[in-house]
């Protein structure tokens, strides 16, 4: 059946953008190294089973998601690749990560034996992939003496777990700030002198990795077996390499309708809290989106849409459902015109990372919060 297309506010997922955004990214790997698509979040706000669905239709057999539940989604979707959970799940669902046969994150000793014991009691072996940590200090094997890596070597050995990969993650590729890159290169230390380190110890790694998007742009010394692909994927390249990449384009557009306008009158207070009061006569199309949808509420009287090629200003504070922009200037404006939060129209544009900057955030934020109301559009 059809969905039923409510043009109230709706995101425009372009899976052939992402198909080429994959291309552009397999382009700069070197033969033999995977893929794998990283889905979490929802697919960051996108469809998780819609992305990997496609991802797996161009080839990628490997993706990441945070959670069991996430996992266990796309195998009843019918994705058959591999698949990793990133986050911890708890020893006592060891079962259902065998039945759904997906792979764990093993980030400490503990955690490793309570995940053997549970697997050994459940009758199968779990795949696991170890985690070290190399510097961001979240999760993660610590691994910088040969105390630390038999500790490491005693948890690849216990009999409940097989483990299939070995990897790290950034704390820094995709920013800019001062030292980044000396950080992320003593990280790319880190894990090759672990991984060393293990085979000295006749441990088998599996797929080594550490690269995320900023990771792949920026170090392709460091791709290994694989290297995870979010951002990238969504056409977002870290900003400090755009340039590098043209050819990544974002895949989403986020579009909304104007449901009401109004012409006020000069000091006419507008939305809650009557932070807005207008300076002169204006006019004012209401949208239906608000932050319930993922618009940030910090951008109230900051953000701007796009309407009939133009620049309308969102004006007063952005409402649960609804928020107000100022077409005074596009005299053209009429009931139901579209209006355009992220994406094109004309020759204006405007991208994920511009907007969660003006709402002091990322572009993986601003994505993976756009709502469930919002319809999702696949073209
Ligand atoms: N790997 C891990 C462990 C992550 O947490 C993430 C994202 O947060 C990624 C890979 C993908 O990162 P990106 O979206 O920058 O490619």
């Amino acid at each position: 059946m059809e969905p039923l297309i409510t043009r109230r506010a709706w995101l425009e997922i372009d899976l052939d953008r992402m198909a080429q955004n994959l291309a552009e990214v397999r382009r700069r790997l070197s033969p033999g190294c995977k893929v794998c698509g990283v889905v979490k979040a929802d697919g960051y706000g996108q469809g998780a089973v819609m992305m990997a669905k496609r991802l797996a239709r161009e080839g990628v057999d490997f993706f990441a998601v945070a959670t069991l539940l996430e996992g266990k989604e796309l195998r009843d979707a019918r994705i058959t690749g591999e698949i990793l959970v990133l986050s911890y799940t708890d020893p006592s669902l060891t079962s259902e990560l065998l039945a759904c046969d997906l792979i764990q994150s093993v980030s400490s000793p503990e955690y490793a034996a309570a995940l053997d014991e549970a697997a050994r009691a459940a009758g199968g072996r779990l795949k696991a992939h170890i985690k070290l940590d190399t510097g961001m200090t979240r999760t993660g094997f610590d691994c910088g003496t040969p105390e630390e890596l038999d500790r490491v070597a005693v948890a690849c050995r216990l009999p409940g777990l097989k483990i299939t990969g070995t990897f790290s993650h950034f704390s820094s590729s995709d920013d800019g700030s001062e030292g980044a890159d000396e950080y992320c290169l003593r990280q790319l230390e880190r894990f090759t002198a672990a991984l060393d380190g293990l085979a000295s110890r006749k441990i088998s790694t599996g797929i080594r990795h550490i690269c995320n998007s900023g990771g792949i742009q920026k170090y392709p010394q460091a791709h290994f077996d694989m290297v995870r692909c979010g951002a990238i994927l969504s056409g977002y390249p870290t900003a400090c390499h755009v340039g590098a990449w043209p050819d990544i384009r974002p895949i989403t557009s986020l579009k909304t309708t104007v449901t009401c306008l109004r012409e006020i009158e000069p000091g006419t207070c507008v939305s809650y809290s009557r932070t807005f009061r207008a300076p002169k006569r204006m006019r004012v199309a209401v949208l239906p989106i608000g932050y319930a949808d993922g618009y940030p509420r910090a951008l109230s009287s900051k953000g701007r849409v796009i309407l009939h090629g133009r620049w309308a200003g969102q004006i007063g504070r952005v409402c649960m459902d609804q928020m107000m922009v100022d077409v005074t200037g596009i005299p053209d404006v009429r009931l139901g015109d579209t209006a355009v939060i992220l994406g094109g129209d004309g020759a204006l544009f405007q991208n994920a990372d511009e907007v969660a900057a003006q709402a002091g955030s990322c572009m993986h934020e601003l994505l993976s919060r756009l709502g469930p109301r919002l319809q999702r559009l696949y073209f």
